[in-house]
């Protein structure tokens, strides 16, 4: 009698798999804690390993010019800018066959149906990279991005530091009175706060006392 658990195809071993799952990364934290640089730093490796990379962003980020993504400490990486979810997928699926790394920055911007892609992504076998930030600056959870952490393999929570006492900072404090939540890049309205120093309901102007000189 044969022993059916040493059989390659008995019900007890795994089924070989024709197609291997792709991954989903999250890098995520507040405003300045390094998720474009971190995504940059990923997609840069990748190339490295001679792997294809295709990497965009939402048509929302005013700091540079369109054809790339950037970080505050100015490294930049070839991005595509797109409007929706849909004109992401228009763009990428022509291609989808020569890719094996897609990276999206400030993700945090796209509409809900980044979900199902991501998902469809991975089960073509993608690696697919999302950086985005994970609550706004009234600290809500924003937009897809606290979903897509749910269902990621990996999730890298980033902190900045504190412009008021240098401690890690989770949140986004905004400065001044913009209500306006799609300000990207614009110096001076955002900075990093930890716990203690962040006011989701508006900046406390009693702590820049605090700030060095
Ligand atoms: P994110 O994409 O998370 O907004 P970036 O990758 O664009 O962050 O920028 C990270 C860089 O920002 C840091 O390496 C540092 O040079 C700079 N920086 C400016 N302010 C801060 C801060 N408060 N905390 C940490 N880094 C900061
Ligand atoms: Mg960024």
């Amino acid at each position: 009698m044969s022993d059916s658990s040493t059989h390659p195809h008995s019900d007890t071993n795994p089924a070989p798999c024709s197609q291997q799952p792709g991954v989903l990364e999250v890098i995520t934290g507040p405003m300045f804690s390094g998720k474009s640089e971190e995504l940059i730093r990923r997609l840069k490796r990748a190339r490295i390993a001679r792997q294809r990379v295709a990497c965009y962003k939402p048509d929302i980020d005013l700091r540079y010019h369109r054809t790339s993504i950037a970080s505050h400490s100015s490294q930049t990486h070839d991005a595509t800018t797109v409007a929706t979810t849909d004109r992401l997928r228009e763009h990428l699926y022509p291609q989808l066959d020569d890719i094996e790394v897609i990276g999206i920055d400030e993700v945090q911007f796209f509409d809900e149906h980044i979900i199902p892609l991501a998902l469809e992504l991975i089960a073509l076998g993608k690696r697919v990279l999302m950086a985005g930030l994970d609550t706004t600056f009234s600290n809500e959870p924003f937009g897809p991005v606290p979903n897509l952490m749910a269902l990621a393999d990996k999730v890298t929570k980033l902190s900045a530091v504190c412009m008021v006492c240098g401690q890690a900072a989770i949140h986004t404090q905004r400065l001044g009175q913009s209500r306006e939540l799609v300000v990207v890049g614009a110096a001076g309205l955002y900075e990093a706060r930890c716990r203690a120093h962040f006011h989701p309901t508006g900046d406390d102007p009693a702590e820049q006392l605090e700030l060095p000189a």
